[in-house]
């Protein structure tokens, strides 16, 4: 599936309006992503850092928590913006909760109008998959399997 190109735009432009938020006094590097649930809702988020490094968010996964506690479950696609060169790529955690939450597209974006949309299998295609957070179409197969032999 690839979304639409109106979808993009719009994931784009809250991404970038959320970048605005971004607490980053330590990196000084803003970025702003954007959650699409697949009932159509968008979540923006941006990076929260703090004084202990490592307690610091990524955008990507601020807009995913934010759908989630926002009671969705499922996911179309995120995108995320940076002021970078090419197209910013999210970071190898966030890829891993992208993957927990089996979202299956991912645009890349920077703020001069680059865009790259790929899908999550070839942006992190040895994340860690454990029986609970499989792809949907996995489940599927599996509980059609399975309802095939309760006939
Ligand atoms: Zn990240």
């Amino acid at each position: 599936m690839m979304i639409n190109e109106d979808i993009v735009d719009a994931m784009i432009r809250i991404a970038k309006s959320a970048r605005l938020h971004a607490y980053v006094p330590y990196s000084n590097c803003a970025i702003g992503a954007c959650a699409l649930t697949s009932d159509g809702t968008l979540y923006g988020g941006a990076t929260v850092e703090n004084a202990s490094y490592g307690l610091s968010c990524c955008a990507e996964r601020v807009a995913i928590y934010k759908a989630i506690s926002d009671s969705k479950r499922r996911f179309d696609a995120l995108a995320v913006v940076a002021d970078t060169e090419d197209p910013y790529s999210p970071c190898g955690a966030c890829c891993q909760v992208m993957v927990e939450f089996d979202i299956p597209e991912v645009i890349l974006a920077n703020l001069k109008g680059d865009i790259r949309v790929l899908m999550l299998e070839d942006l992190a295609p040895c994340a860690m998959r454990t029986k609970k957070n499989k792809k949907a179409e996995d489940k599927e197969e599996e509980k059609e399997k399975e309802d095939k032999e309760e006939e």
